[in-house]
């Protein structure tokens, strides 16, 4: 199922460019266009659907692996994997989506965190 209006069904589909990272059957990952970090990833079940709540069970058992291939593919000793879920939330994009963010080691003198309200 894909909606026609959604730009990660649009990312799916190669409708709309994007680096990619993995694909399978049920899961794309690829890079966030508005990266928080260096290596900052997104892994989006293809199924589409808004929320959590909306994903079968099979496509989200998929994605957690993909996450943690990504953060041993970056070599990031701290990182942040998060999905939100509603504007409140700060979901912006409504296709489920995990973030994978890398964080840089204190040497690399860099600090970004996820933005504030
Ligand atoms: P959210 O706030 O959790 O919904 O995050 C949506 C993410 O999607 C943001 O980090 C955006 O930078 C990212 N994003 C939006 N459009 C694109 C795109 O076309 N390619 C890759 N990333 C995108």
């Amino acid at each position: 199922m894909s909606s026609a209006a959604c730009i990660f069904c649009k990312i799916v589909k190669g409708d709309i460019p994007s680096l990619k990272l993995f694909e399978s059957d049920k899961v794309l990952a690829f890079l966030d266009i508005n990266p928080l970090s260096r290596g900052h990833a997104l892994v989006i079940p293809k199924h589409h659907g808004e929320k959590l709540t909306d994903i079968p069970d099979d496509a989200l058992t998929e994605i957690l692996p993909v996450v943690k291939k990504l953060v041993k593919a970056s070599g990031a000793e701290n990182y942040n994997v998060l999905q939100n879920n509603g504007r409140i939330a700060h979901q912006e994009v409504d296709h489920v989506h995990f973030h994978m963010i890398p964080k840089p080691n204190a040497e690399e003198g860099m600090s970004i965190g996820w933005p504030q309200q």
